[in-house]
């Protein structure tokens, strides 16, 4: 369209573009100083059994506090880091404090709770993904099944045998696996049946509205179902009232995570309320 309209308008757009690349650029060169810098942080989000409220684990989501930018927060340096590669060297880094926090945790509480981590598919893909994941359970002593590794759909759409293969070996490792914000990936359901996945989490877009939306309720109970008769665990994204833990507890969720039971909180604040709290939902 710019042609149509001359040369005029072309330089008229340049300024912008000059200025998004900039602002690109310069996020660019300041998370690659991020992690040496030390200006990453990990934030702890409960995860509870429905049924009874108790506290089971935590995802881990990472936070990137910058002098110049304030807290960026991941839907905005993450799709950066992926398209950079910066996201292998950042995942390792997530991949580790996440084991180290709940290892921790076990020898403060001596209870087992379980710790979520998000994987990008770049990261993924990358030739030495196990070798890091089992170097940080080596290093922090975290036994393997209080792992949980969380993949998006798109992920899997590839289809192809390297996929499938990193799964198995990760399965075969006895790290659990679960698909994260399932139902929003338009992928094809087979998957499910042929690898070796331990949990679903059903997208926090269905769960806001249960109790507005007659489909989303419907599309909620049949993905559990599903779930349940493929032998997977459920895990409800996003719950933030009373009505709809009671939906998810009469449908036999699992488990649940949401602003309900808590925001991601720093690792000191999720230690406060591992030993506060928790009671306050069964
Ligand atoms: P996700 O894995 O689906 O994580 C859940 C997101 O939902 C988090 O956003 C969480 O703060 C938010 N959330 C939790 N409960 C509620 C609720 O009740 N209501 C609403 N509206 N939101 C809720 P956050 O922390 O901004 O993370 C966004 C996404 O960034 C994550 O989505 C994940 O895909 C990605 N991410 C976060 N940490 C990492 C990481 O360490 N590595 C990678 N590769 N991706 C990460
Ligand atoms: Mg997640
Ligand atoms: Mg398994
Ligand atoms: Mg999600």
């Amino acid at each position: 369209q710019a042609k149509h309209q001359g040369k005029s308008s072309y330089a008229r757009f340049a300024p912008e573009m000059t200025e998004v690349s900039h602002e690109r650029l310069q996020m660019e060169s300041h998370m690659r100083k991020a992690l040496e810098l030390g200006e990453l942080e990990l934030h702890f989000q409960p995860i509870v059994e429905t049924r009874s409220g108790n506290l089971v684990g935590a995802e881990a989501l990472l936070r990137w506090n910058n002098p110049a930018l304030g807290i960026v927060m991941p839907d905005r340096f993450i799709p950066l880091a992926e398209e950079t590669g910066l996201i292998i060297p950042i995942g390792e880094w997530v991949i580790n404090e996440a084991c180290k926090a709940a290892q921790s945790w076990q020898a403060l509480t001596g209870r087992d709770i379980s710790i979520a981590v998000n994987v990008s598919p770049r990261q993924f893909r990358d030739p030495k993904f196990i070798d890091i994941v089992m170097h940080a359970l080596w290093s922090s002593e975290l036994r393997p099944e209080l792992l949980e590794l969380e993949i998006t759909e798109r992920l899997i759409l590839d289809n192809s045998i390297e996929t499938a293969e990193i799964l198995k070996q990760l399965d075969a490792g006895g790290i659990r696996l679960s698909v994260d914000d399932f139902g929003t990936g338009y992928s094809a359901l087979s998957y499910l049946k042929s690898y070796p996945f331990d949990s679903l989490k059903i997208d926090k877009s269905f769960v806001q509205d249960v109790l507005k939306e007659a489909e989303d309720a419907s599309l909620v109970r049949a993905i559990i179902q599903m779930a349940h008769s493929l032998g997977l665990d459920v895990i409800a994204e996003g719950v933030e009232s009373e009505d709809q833990t009671h939906f998810l507890k009469t449908e036999n969720c699992d488990y649940s995570q949401g602003y309900f039971y808590s925001r991601p909180m720093t690792e000191q604040d999720f230690i406060h309320w591992l030993e506060t709290n928790e009671r306050a939902f069964s």
